[in-house]
């Protein structure tokens, strides 16, 4: 077995249908602590969300990472889009070969400050599409933060997929504190719909939101210089208002940006601010406060997640007939709902 073929078994997973409940439950245990003692040496964890697709998430979460290692701090970056992974071809590093030293996944390392992990390391080749439920992809997430040689890290930024199904749950349920959401939205009504969501969820799962970002925000015409509102202006900061959040700041659609993304390089230079680089900036002077300070006002920031948050319990629906167990799911007249605890 080569070494991708071994990475791809591990992230994988085995097959847990013939452990019996107690050996499952003692292997979650042992899982847990893995990944407390791998998650434990990452100083902060900044979950980069949205509820929406196509609104320049993946672009922020890399550029973020790019951003922050520039300032000499030593960065993760992990993609858990598992469906759509964008992180290789945004860092320009393409399809990578991951070796296996220690029983752990060794990251993409761009350079001494920065590594990467992501599905699309894994895959054998950029067409080959991961086809799972739920139950696979939390397995597979929680293999990434207990079975990667991430080290020591001063901020581990994750891109989460779009929406508030399986992964985004069990990222922020799982990655351990201290740690906050960075929330993408784009300015227009439909995306900000969805965006909304994703606040809400922040709340639900008891996640700090950092703040939200509007991209897309304007396009300055390069023939006239006039701004054209594409997709509508202001939509995130009045998420922000009304959701009573931290607006970090707007970024215009600007084509270096999708033109940087597409070559794998940065559309971030510290040495050229820009929208981002502002942005970016405010978020440094919110992990320096979080790291001077301890107590209440930190914790607000950047705070424990607690798992308990979320119901903890299972709801079964068996379909039913005449009080009695029906075979057809899509027909049956009624369903009976029975709640267990997750194992
Ligand atoms: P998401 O992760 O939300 O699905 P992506 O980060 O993949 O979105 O971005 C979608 C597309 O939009 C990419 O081609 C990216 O280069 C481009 N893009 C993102 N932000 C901007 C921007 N501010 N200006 C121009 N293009 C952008």
């Amino acid at each position: 077995m080569n070494e991708v073929t071994q990475a791809r078994t591990a992230a994988c997973g085995t097959a847990a249908s013939s452990l019996a409940c107690g050996d499952i439950k003692a292997r979650l245990a042992e899982e847990d602590r893995q990944i407390a003692q791998c998650m434990g040496r990452v100083k902060t964890k900044l979950l980069v969300f949205s509820g929406k697709g196509g609104v320049g998430k993946s672009t922020v979460a890399a550029n973020l990472a790019r951003f922050l290692a520039s300032t000499g701090r030593q960065v993760g970056l992990l993609d858990i889009d598992l469906h759509g992974p964008s992180i290789p071809r945004l860092m320009g590093v393409g399809h990578q070969a991951v070796s296996v030293r220690d029983h752990l996944l060794e990251p993409v390392r761009l350079d001494d400050h920065l590594a990467l992990m992501s599905m699309g390391f894994l895959l054998s080749s950029d067409a080959e599409s991961v086809v799972w439920r739920g139950p696979r992809k939390g397995s597979v997430i929680r293999q990434f933060l207990r079975e990667v040689a991430w080290g020591d890290l001063d901020v581990l930024v994750v891109d989460a997929p779009p929406g508030t199904g399986d992964e985004p749950l069990t990222i922020a349920q799982t990655i351990g504190h201290p740690a906050g959401a960075i929330i993408v939205t784009t300015p227009q009504d439909l995306a900000v719909d969805d965006v909304r969501r994703s606040v809400t969820f922040c709340r639900q799962v008891n996640l700090p939101i950092v703040g939200i970002i509007e991209n897309m925000a304007g396009l300055v015409c390069p023939h006239c210089g006039q701004s054209v509102d594409l997709f509508k202006k202001g939509g995130g900061e009045s998420l922000a208002q009304e959701m009573e959040t931290r607006f970090l700041g707007r970024i215009p659609i600007d084509p270096a940006i999708m033109l940087a993304s597409d070559q794998g390089q940065a559309a971030v230079d510290g040495r050229c601010p820009n929208a981002m680089a502002q942005i970016f900036t405010g978020v440094v002077q919110i992990l320096d406060h979080q790291n001077a300070h301890t107590g209440p006002r930190s914790e607000q920031l950047l705070g424990a997640v607690s798992p308990s948050a979320v119901e903890p319990r299972l709801t079964i629906a068996v379909p039913v007939a005449d009080q009695r167990l029906s075979p057809h799911f899509g027909h049956c007249p009624d369903v009976a709902l029975i709640e267990v605890d997750q194992p």
